[in-house]
This record gives structure tokens, sequence and C-alpha cells, in this order.
């Protein structure tokens, strides 16, 4: 188990330097390594040897629970990879890390031919890979559950239906309203300052530099690696600090779920998140909740002047609703929270359509363009701006906007709990202080890594099941205020 912990670990950073630092040219080199150390880590995890060992500690089982849950998981696991031939793990990693570059190729060029076969051949892998795992009759559910294990299609399609049917009309009756005045954001903010602004932010909310480091990158992206390295990457636009201060809050919010996991799960392959959605809430959670708050920017906005000076004198509360203006976009990153919604939406609808065969891969932008002239009301104006803009598709995480969107409602979860069991947490974050937003995060979900389920997470913290019911009270409130309905 160490030596799996151990090999994918040294994957995670492999991943991180081809983000980061890999000269392009070594790109296929490094595909062909990272397949290479993906079917050591399967052929490992599929072993024969792996197999008795777990019958062995199934037949006598241990009182110490933690052994109990790394065998129930490694189980689980085995049984799910042994029906995975090896030679197709390999070959869909390397598929995969070629796909990625031909995409970010095509993205320059906005030419979605390029890589429409490297997509079509991705999907199939994928397809490929859940058939083994037992779903091949429901694509979705089975990719779904990659990301949280349990959650199907049909309760995706319950919790969607009700977020669509409450976000477009809001969406668009908040678009008739008079906006806020967006001013407050505009100047010219040199990325040096921005680095550095981003960096008191970050240690202010908790993330320890000291277990990991923040580099450039062309699209924002966090190491999920072992607790005590946890690296992320992010983007700076000079005409918008914000963008890059939001954008650290999100990766630094992934980043602090992980290194404050329990330090007695280190090499017991349990210290990782228990599902994609839980870490994205964390991700959000400090991204919007947070950082997209007015409280926040009372404290952020006077330490923000010391770097960018035209912020001088502005009124916290105009730069609060200037950021929360609704930013209808075609692209997805530089919406604004509410209708970033939207953009979640049209995804799950392209990717359904696309498994279920009742979209063809070549209709794939204008379908996509259609959809966005539908529900936000702009149409991409070339590929770039539509079907190519991000990455997720091309590196094989299908169906992982859901994980977006279930955080999010974690999230509505998460908030209304810590407001009962921190009351002045708003009045901390105005001063500043994040320590018992922190404490509480930690005590309630990021301890217990995997060893407890999304659900015991979210019934321990908040005496919940998961409803789309706290997320659209939180915008509601939020927005009736911003937009003062
Ligand atoms: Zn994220």
């Amino acid at each position: 188990m160490q030596k799996i912990d151990y090999l994918t670990n040294i994957s995670q950073t492999l991943s991180w330097d081809m983000r980061v630092t890999m000269p392009k040219g070594v790109a296929e080199y490094r595909g062909a390594e990272m397949g290479f150390l993906a079917g050591q880590i399967h052929a490992l995890e599929t072993s024969p040897e792996m197999g008795t060992l777990i019958r062995e500690l199934e037949l006598s089982p241990s009182s110490d629970p933690l052994l109990q849950a790394m065998v129930k998981k490694a189980r689980k696991n085995f049984d799910k990879l042994s029906r995975v031939p090896e030679e197709l793990y390999a070959a869909y990693a390397d598929h995969n890390l070629k796909t990625e570059h031909v995409w970010a190729e095509a993205r320059e060029k906005h030419d979605f031919r390029m890589v429409l076969p490297y997509l079509k051949q991705e999907f199939a892998y994928k397809k490929e890979l859940i058939s083994c795992a037992g779903f091949a009759d429901d694509p979705v559910t089975g990719l779904m559950d990659e990301w949280e294990e349990g959650t199907t299609r049909q309760q995706i399609n319950c919790l969607y239906e009700e977020l669509k049917a409450y976000l477009v009309p809001f969406v668009q009756r908040l678009r008739e309203e008079p906006q806020p005045d967006p001013t407050p954001l505009q100047g010219a903010f040199p990325k040096e300052k921005q680095k550095a602004f981003c960096r008191e932010v970050l240690q202010t909310v908790g993330y320890d530099f000291d277990k990991g480091r923040v580099d450039e990158g062309a699209h924002p992206y966090t190491t999920f690696n072992f607790r005590n390295d946890i690296r992320f990457t992010c983007r700076y636009f000079e005409d918008d600090f914000t963008r890059a201060v939001l954008s650290s809050l999100h990766e630094g919010g992934h980043a602090i779920h992980w290194q404050n996991m329990d330090p007695a799960l280190d090499g017991t392959t349990l210290a990782v998140s228990t599902s994609l959605p839980i870490d994205e809430s964390q991700a959000r959670f400090q991204e919007n909740m947070l950082g997209r708050s007015l409280p926040f920017w009372e404290h952020f906005l006077p330490a923000a002047e010391k770097y960018f000076p035209e912020l001088k004198g502005m009124s916290p509360e105009r730069f609060y609703r200037a950021l929360n203006a609704l930013r209808i976009s075609p692209l997805r990153l530089t919406s604004d929270e509410l209708s970033y919604n939207l953009h979640l939406i049209l995804r799950y609808e392209l990717e359904k359509a696309l498994l279920d065969g009742s979209l063809a891969f070549e209709e794939l932008p204008a379908a996509w363009n259609e959809l966005s002239s539908s529900y936000l009301g702009v149409c991409p104006q070339n590929d770039t701006e539509g079907v190519l803009q991000d990455m997720h598709w091309f590196s094989g995480y299908i169906c992982y906007f859901q994980s977006y969107m279930l955080g999010n409602c974690y999230d509505g979860h998460f908030l209304y709990a810590m407001k009962k069991d921190v009351p002045a947490m708003f009045d901390q974050i105005r001063h500043g202080d994040f320590s018992q937003i922190l404490n509480w995060n930690v005590s309630h979900i990021h301890r217990f890594a995997s060893t407890k389920t999304p659900h015991q997470v979210l019934w321990d913290a908040a005496g919940e099941e998961l409803s789309a019911g706290p997320y659209l009270r939180y915008l509601t409130e939020k927005y009736t205020d911003i937009y003062r309905l």
C-alpha cells in the first residue's frame, strides 16, 4: 500500500512538472512515462499478492478502524480494477496526455477539428473503462461514480431540474434590473504585485506555504499529492486582479483541504478527499462564500491598497457590488457566481447527449453555441470561446462539472451549519481572522479525508441530506441584496 502511495505521488509530481515547467518537446515521452507509471500502479493494485493479502485481512479482521477502512477500500479498488486489462489502462493514460496537448494547440488555433478524433477516442476509452466496472448501460452514472461513489444519473437529473427551473429565470430577471457600477474593478494591476497580494490573502485564510507552492500556469490546477506538498497554479490578468485572487482562493481551498488531512492517515491510501464534489465544495467555499463576500473585502480592500494605490478610498460596498454584478459571458471562468451555474447545466446536457449517442461529436461546437445562446443569451465567437474553453473533457474529466454543482450544493449546507456554530464568522472575516472558519472546516471535513463517506460528512456537519435548497437560499439572499430587489 505504501508503494502505491509513493508511485501515485510521484505521478502527481510528474504531472505538475508537465503542466508547469516541462519543455514542450518532451510531451510524447512524458506521456509514455506516465502511462508506464499508471500501468505499474494498476499492476500493484490488482496483483495476486494484493488479492491474497486482502482476503487474509478480511478473514481475520483487525480491530483498528483505519486498517478496516483500508481493507474495505482496497477490496473495492481491487474488484473494480481487476476487470480492466492492464494494457487498456496504460493505453488510456498515454492517450489522455496526448489529447490534453492537442487540445492546447487546438485552443490556440480556435480549431475544434484538430482535436475532434482525440476527443472521440477519449470518450470511447472512458466508456470502455466504465463498462469494465459494470456501467455499460448507464455511462453517466458510471462516470459520476468515479467522482462520487454512489451518485446516480437520476439524482443528478433531479437536482439539475430544480436548479435549472430556478436559475434560468432568476438570471433573466436580474439582467433586466439596473446593473451595479463596474468601474471599481477597473485598473492596471501589475502581475508581480498581484502575486504578492494573493500570497498575503492565501496566508491569511490558512494556506501553508511550507507545505506547497504557487506557480503561474495557463490553466489553474492543484496537484493532489502528499499533504505536505500541495502545489497549485494561478493565472494573472493585468486588467483585473480579482480573477487571480478568486482563482487562488479556489485552488487554495483544495490545497487547504488536503494540507489538513489527519497525519495519522499518511501512507494509508486514505489521505485523499472523500469525493471530488466534497473537494470542490472546499474550493468553492473559499472562492465564493468567503472571497465574494462583503466582510472579506472590508478586510482585504485596505490591504490591497498597499499593492494597488488606485484602490485608495474605494468603498468596500461598491467594490463588493461590482465584483458580484452579473457577468454574462460565453466563458465559464469569467462568469459571475450565479450565471456560472448555467454553464454547468449546459455542459451536463451536452455530455449526456454525447454519451447516449443522441449528439454526434462533429455537431458538438454548434450544439454548444446553441445552448449558450439559449441559456446565457450569448453565442461564442469561435471554438476557443465555446467548446474548447475547458480542459476537462480533453483530459478525461467527463461528467466532472457536476462536481462543481454538487460542491455548490454541499456549500449551501455547510454555510448555514457553520453560521450556526460560529455566529460571529462574518465579523471575524471583517477583522481578518479566519481561524475559527478554518477550524470548523478542518474538524468537520478536512481531517477525515476519505474515512467518512460524503453523505456522512454532510450529515455529521449539518444534519441534512444533500439538496439544492440551502444553496438556492444563499444565492437568493445574496443577489436580492446586491440588486436591491
Ligand atoms: Zn476546483
